[in-house]
């Protein structure tokens, strides 16, 4: 149970982080260098994906 800090964007958006907390959010994906080949979502650390790949 400690990868509570090790969340991905992917886990966010679950969450709903974007419309709580925009900043935090933009944080996260600016500037975007890689994106998830999962769901899409672009990222600014690939550990932030679950399925990282460069942009
Ligand atoms: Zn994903």
């Amino acid at each position: 149970m400690s990868d509570d800090n090790q969340k991905t964007l992917c886990g966010y958006i679950e969450e709903e982080l974007q419309i709580k907390d925009p900043q935090a959010y933009i944080s996260l994906i600016e500037p975007a260098t890689h994106y998830c080949e999962g769901c899409g979502r672009s990222a600014a650390k690939p550990e932030n994906v679950c399925k990282p790949k460069k942009l």
